[in-house]
């Protein structure tokens, strides 16, 4: 049968996620996800959203959201953007940024939704190439040559560069966009959200779908000069006036509301991380230091496929990629102690 997809559709390669099975006895270590539920208050937040609410739009500027995260990080409110998760945030800022005829630059190991977004606009990509063990080296960035993306801390590998590296690449780099993908930046990196004061070429996203458990809510943020996020603003209103619904607006607010339950889940997840990385290494894994809600671990023997399709069978998801650099590692995300218990007894069987 003929398809009426045009040749832009029929050449893509859509992004694939991790599967999201679930069901009794499943231990889901491989989408990052919290393994925490939201904070009380924003569970009260959600229902207490009233119909009203539901029945007009919700405000498509999202104001309140956006003045409360500017208070939070010392930013005025034309400085914030707001997207339906930070995968959106992406796709805007692709379009918004980098479809200039030049190239985009980002590591070849890296999140895999950057080369799916360069086909979806027709941007030319040049990788730079991780080091042997794993560090992005950000000065191999080639300045002013085109937009430059990367995650940190960086996924999958979960490491992480420092902030002085990104304010010396800044400071080279001024003719285009470097955007930053926080999204795991509530594990121990630190944030260069500040930054976005000196810097008019900065953007930094984050997301609420990890370190604030509401993947399920889609909700992510970005952060950067007035002019930066008005190109957003200009996307978005081009394509969708919206994205964020009423209930995520007022779950965005009271989860910035309740910093003590967000600060003690994250210390949890850090405590289980180390844990994990010594129960890993006494099981003859190498893992890479973490500033992430995961580890990336090599697996011994060059089993790493085999052991995955293993843990499959016994339920127990984690991520793995076939590819040059990446087949000898397994990506798993913290889960609670009991999950990552599980896990461990699971390798030993
Ligand atoms: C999870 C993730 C995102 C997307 O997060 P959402 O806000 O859920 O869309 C973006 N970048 C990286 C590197 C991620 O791991």
């Amino acid at each position: 049968m003929t398809n009426y997809w045009t040749e832009t559709v029929s050449r893509l390669t859509p992004y694939v996620p991790g599967v999201q099975r679930s069901g009794a006895g499943i231990v889901k270590l491989n989408t990052n996800e919290n393994p925490y539920p939201p904070s009380p208050k924003v569970m009260e937040a959600i229902a207490a959203v009233n119909g009203d609410q539901l029945r007009r739009y919700p405000d498509p500027e999202s104001v309140a959201l956006r003045t409360a995260l500017a208070e939070y990080h010392g930013l005025d409110i034309s400085q914030v953007f707001v997207g339906n998760g930070s995968d959106e945030i992406l796709a805007l800022a692709f379009l918004a940024y980098f479809t200039n005829h030049k190239v985009l630059q980002f590591p070849d190991i890296s999140y895999s939704f950057y080369p799916v977004y360069c086909d979806l606009y027709g941007i030319q990509a040049r990788t730079v190439p991780l080091s042997d063990d794993y560090v992005l080296p950000v000065e191999r960035f080639e300045p002013n040559a085109g937009g430059i993306v990367f995650p940190n801390p960086n996924a999958p590998t979960a490491r992480a560069v420092d902030e002085s590296s990104i304010a010396g690449l800044l400071v080279r780099h001024t003719e285009q966009v470097l955007l930053v993908d926080e999204a795991y930046a509530d594990f121990g990196a630190t944030s260069v959200v500040s930054l976005v004061k000196r810097f008019p070429n900065l953007l930094v996203s984050q997301t609420y779908s990890k370190g604030r458990s509401l993947a399920g809510m889609r909700l992510g943020v970005a952060f950067g000069h007035p002019t930066l996020i008005e190109g957003l603003q200009r996307v978005k209103n081009s394509f969708n006036s919206y994205p964020v619904d009423a209930v995520a607006q007022a779950a965005g607010i009271a989860s910035l509301g309740d910093e003590a339950y967000y600060r003690q889940t994250i210390e949890q997840i850090l405590r289980t991380r180390r844990q994990a990385v010594t129960d890993l290494q006494n099981r003859g894994f190498e893992v890479l230091p973490s500033a992430a809600n995961f580890l990336f671990a090599r697996a011994p023997g060059d089993e790493a496929g085999r052991i995955f399709r293993k843990l499959d069978d016994a339920g127990v998801l984690v991520r793995y990629w076939d590819k040059p650099r990446l087949n000898q590692w397994l990506r798993i995300s913290m889960g609670t102690d009991d999950e990552m218990q599980r896990l461990m007894s699971a390798l030993d069987a």
